[in-house]
């Protein structure tokens, strides 16, 4: 349908707010969604990352929730136990910061929540309490939640700052200590100078996680009292160094760094003082000062020149950068244009004589190469230092080198060695020799919340998770070896970041959550309390947090929570009485609780969204190795690609944020679900537009539409005894094959696959069937059509669930879609014949219409000639030869039929035809092939007769008369011996 029809739709016949209310309300009434525990039945337990409340949901939230939900319905309709919970994640600064924005009257955040969001002044003026922020917007995304279907218990609700929540977080945190996971002492952290805070993913502008790398400063000397230190991330090629670079246009400083006076840039200096050195800056100059000077390197004893180069950045390192031109393509092409470069020779006095000094081998290169860099250098045509692919040959030598790389065998100390022992080597050799030390640096441009660069500190006496454990790296990878990743694609990036995982700072001085146990200066931060809190959600229903006994029911308060209890619940340790004792509740109660947690965990699937694979969802894997048992760890992570705005980023500057509520008031929250789902597949970014939106919306019109008038067969009692067409057998097995093929999509959740068959294939098997029997003058309505209907909307309904439950109504049920049974393939009616008859008529309408067009005749008669049952023969014989090939062997085959007594004569005298069935077959897929070779024979004048009337009315008129005959047959009209062309699947054809 295109995109102008859809605005003459008469909305009227499906209206998205009423149907939307009404089946939330039937649903919330029939507490349809709410999950206990039930011996019986197998369970099932979905969770997402819990969202956290500092503005109302868009768009670009909504596709991990909805991809979540999907999965829990469909999980729910093949008779699983479904628990899919909710809660709200507080802890942290960003809310804080944000009443603190608030109170100081910052226009931009308040414009955004005027203008974006829609909030009433009021309320935002109530927003100085970072509480009645988290407060206000988490009642917002709920509702947005339930107006978009999610299937969520919401008896499990709670917040990160309850006090029963801070109970089990500390519990977590004791746990962890005791295990020796957590220490303080001195590591370098992100940090933000201006809050005096570290900072991780949600305190930065674009959610980026600060990485540190840790450079090797190796220091030369210079006019014997200063020192110019260089800093790099490869230190094995420290016996390749030739010179140094410096960049003329910039200004250097000297400076007292613990005692030693260092030529640095300025921005150097400053990162120095947060890495907890002694700085003062002595006094200022200019970097052209110091071309044509030597510095003395102190390991090889020599002097090696300094030059200029303007790639040299001053926020990079200290602003100054050793030379390995062998090695780095940035250095080979910094010497080139330097020779050419007479102007700045003649300023400064200098002649350019280096020779790369070679000091790696790899297979790649020929061992006769002087310098690997110049060879790719000129293998990727660079043009100067200022060229971009510049960088690209430098990360392939990078990489080359660092797995393939072994250090020559006359170099010093690390001969022979791999790059990366080397590497390793150096960076100690350097440090011990007093010739240099190590310097963190951000790897990437981050940037906090609050707008001031972050930069690396150096902190002490912080509290650290130690993630680098080598014996808890092993458990986390023995997690996630016998954990299901979906897309397994992104296996490998779960595996790298637990390989660089090392120690990570878990608290904060400010913020809102929970104490650390042992140090109440400090507050847990937000992705160490969200790491095993699945658990939590088996307690939270049993659990009151006021201490008003009036409503305690049978609920424990969570004042009454200790260690015993958690240790109990979670790990199945202390006496029951003793615990329920101290917990002051029943036995019974406890026992329940415990039995609620051995039922529902481990959790099943988790989802997030790509960008928490380096952080949360890592540190969920290390959490739960360290804590719980094997039997206890979670057994798949679902990971999804983000979601862009007609192509954009979505962002506040480009003005493209929709608020989901309002996107789901314009267009009912069907029709946006299918949109988040459909337009990619899971990894993949997905590209939102209303356009899109648009487009579903009407084809959900339409599939109402094709139900709505056939509403009778729903209610109406079937004639079973309808005498059964081939068509009817076709309709009913294709049914068997979509349902198959959308089984297995939605199990490895290639949800856009799904839908496209359910929203447009389903479609053309529609239109056939209906041609098909209006050809014969039949009538549709029957049976088949009805089992079509019933199971295209039940595949439809995990997606659009509002829509379906409608639909469901209409069609006579009184009960409820989302508990209704997903559809099992029935193999009895997969008859493998009928998939062959109906191409095989579309096939010929197609060649009818090729020859009429290149002919340009008006049929009066048509002649289709199906193949003898010697090339059938032979066609057996051919598919069961090559039925899995991509290719296959003429002279082979031919020699190996020509001793064939069957076939023999005739293969020898049509060798060409044997070709062309060959390609034939070839052309198929395999699915194709594989069916044809289980079926015994085949009769092509069977469809061909039975769809007479339709190739009469597909290619003229009534008039037209048309003939099938076999090639066999002695009576068949052939004036131009057509017949002989006939190949199996391939009827001749013949016009008059
Ligand atoms: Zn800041």
């Amino acid at each position: 349908m295109t995109e102008n029809s859809v605005e003459k739709i008469p909305n009227a016949e499906i209206n998205w707010a009423t149907i939307g209310k009404k089946w939330r309300k039937k649903w919330s009434e029939n507490r349809i969604f709410e999950s206990e525990t039930q011996s019986l039945k197998k369970k099932y337990f979905l969770t997402v990352a819990y969202p956290y409340p500092n503005s109302p949901q868009h768009v670009g939230h909504g596709r991990t929730y909805t991809l979540a939900d999907a999965h829990a319905r469909y999980k729910r309709m093949k008779g699983y136990n479904v628990l899919f919970p909710m809660g709200f994640h507080y802890t942290g600064t960003p809310i804080v910061s944000m009443s603190q924005r608030i109170k100081s009257n910052d226009m931009e955040l308040i414009e955004t929540f005027e203008q974006i969001y829609k909030i009433p002044e009021k309320i935002i003026s109530s927003f100085l309490e970072p509480e009645k922020i988290a407060r206000f917007f988490h009642e917002e995304i709920k509702q947005g939640m339930k107006e978009m279907g999610y299937s969520i218990d919401w008896r499990r609700e709670f917040t990160t700052i309850d006090k029963a929540y801070s109970k089990f977080i500390s519990w977590q945190f004791r746990n962890l200590r005791k295990k020796g996971l957590i220490a303080q002492g001195s590591h370098p952290v992100g940090w933000c100078p201006q809050d005096q805070n570290p900072v991780s993913q949600h305190d930065t502008i674009g959610d980026i996680e600060p990485e540190l790398i840790e450079y090797v400063l190796v220091k030369f000397k210079f006019e014997e009292q200063y020192i110019i230190p260089t800093a790099t991330l490869r230190p094995e090629t420290i016996f390749g160094i030739t010179n140094l670079w410096i960049n003329p246009h910039i200004n250097y400083v000297i400076a007292l760094v613990n005692d030693e006076k260092w030529i640095i840039t300025k921005e150097a200096a400053k990162k120095l003082e947060f890495l907890n050195m002694n700085v003062s800056i002595i006094s200022e100059m200019h970097g052209s000062n110091l071309i044509g000077k030597y510095v003395f390197d102190q390991l090889r004893k020599e002097h090696l020149p300094i030059y200029p180069a303007t790639f040299v950045d001053p926020n990079n390192g200290t602003g100054i950068v050793m030379s390995v031109p062998a090695h780095s393509p940035y250095d080979y092409q910094a010497l080139v244009d330097l020779r050419k470069d007479v102007d700045s020779l003649r300023k400064y006095n200098m002649t350019v004589d280096i020779v790369p000094i070679r000091i790696i081998h790899t297979d790649t290169l020929s061992s006769n190469e002087s310098s690997p860099a110049e060879s790719i250098v000129n293998s990727y045509s660079i043009k100067d230092q200022s060229d971009p692919k510049l960088e690209e040959a430098t990360n392939k030598l990078y990489s080359d080198e660092f797995h393939n790389g072994i250090l020559l065998p006359d170099i010093e100390v690390i001969g022979n060695l791999s790059v990366l022992k080397a590497r390793d080597t150096m960076r100690e050799e350097i440090i011990n020799k007093g010739i240099g030390t190590s310097m963190y640096e951000l790897k990437n441009a981050v940037i906090c919340r609050c707008g001031t660069p972050c930069v690396v500190k150096l902190l002490t006496n912080q509290w650290f998770i130690n993630y680098g454990d080598e014996k808890w790296k092993k458990l986390a990878y023995e997690l996630i070896d016998n954990m299901e990743i979906l897309p397994e694609e992104i296996r490998q990036e779960f595996t790298n970041v637990i390989d660089w995982l090392k120690e990570r700072a878990c608290a904060r001085k400010s913020g809102l959550g929970t104490k650390l146990p042992w140090d109440n200066e400090w507050i847990i931060e937000s992705l160490a309390d969200s790491v095993i809190y699945m658990a939590y959600y088996l307690l939270s229903n049993h659990i009151r947090n006021d201490s008003d006994t009036q409503n305690s029911g049978n609920k424990i308060c969570a004042d009454d929570l200790g260690d015993s209890f958690f240790d109990y619940v979670l790990l199945g340790k202390n006496d029951s009485h003793l615990v329920a004792k101290e917990s002051k509740i029943s036995v019974q109660l406890l026992e329940k609780i415990r039995n609620d947690f051995l039922y529902y965990y481990p959790v099943d699937s988790r989802h997030s969204g790509r960008d928490l694979v380096p952080n949360h969802l890592t540190f969920f894997i290390f959490n739960h190795a360290a804590i719980f048992t094997k039997d206890k760890w979670p057994r798949q992570i679902v990971v999804n690609g983000s979601v862009l705005m007609e192509g954009k980023k979505m962002s506040k500057s480009l003005g493209n944020i929709i608020p989901l509520r309002h996107a789901i008031d314009e267009y009912g929250a069907d029709s946006i679900r299918l949109t988040m789902l459909a337009s990619a597949e899971i990894l993949q970014d997905s590209d939102f537009s209303f356009d899109l939106v648009k487009g579903i919306r009407s084809k959900l019109f339409e599939i109402y539409r094709s139900i709505t008038i056939h509403k009778d067969i729903f209610t109406l009692s079937q004639n079973r005894t309808d005498h059964i067409e081939l068509e009817d057998l076709w309709m009913s097995s294709r049914i068997q094959h979509i349902i198959s093929d959308t089984t297995s999509a939605v199990e490895k959740l290639r949800i856009r696959e799904a839908l496209h068959s359910i929203l447009y294939l389903m479609d053309n098997d529609l239109q056939w069937y209906q041609k098909r029997k209006l050809a014969k003058n039949k009538s549709i309505s029957n049976i088949y059509l009805k089992e079509f209907f019933e199971t295209r909307i039940k595949l439809l309904s995990p997606f659009a669930p509002f829509f379906c439950e409608e639909i469901w109504e209409i069609m006579g049920n009184n009960s409820f879609i989302s508990l209704a049974s997903w559809p099992e393939v029935d193999d009895s009616k997969n008859k493998l014949k009928t998939e062959d008859n109906e191409r095989l008529i579309q096939d010929t309408i197609i060649d009818i219409h090729k020859i009429t067009k290149v002919t340009k005749m008006i049929p009066k008669k048509i002649m289709i000639y199906t193949a003898s049952s010697m090339k059938y023969k032979l066609y057996k014989k051919l598919l069961k030869r090559i039925e899995s090939q991509s290719t296959a062997n003429f002279g082979v085959l031919m020699k190996e039929f020509v001793n064939d007594n069957e076939i023999k004569d005739f293969v020898k005298q049509n060798p060409e035809l044997v070709k062309k069935m060959i390609d034939d077959i070839l052309s198929e897929s395999l699915e194709v092939r594989c069916r044809r070779t289980k079926i015994d024979s085949f009769d092509e004048l069977i469809p061909l007769q039975d769809a007479r009337s339709l190739l009469i009315s597909e290619i003229g008129n009534d008039q037209l008369e048309v003939n099938i005959f076999s090639e066999d047959s002695s009576d068949k009209y052939d004036p131009k011996q057509k017949s002989k062309y006939a190949r199996p699947f391939k009827p001749a054809i013949f016009i008059e």
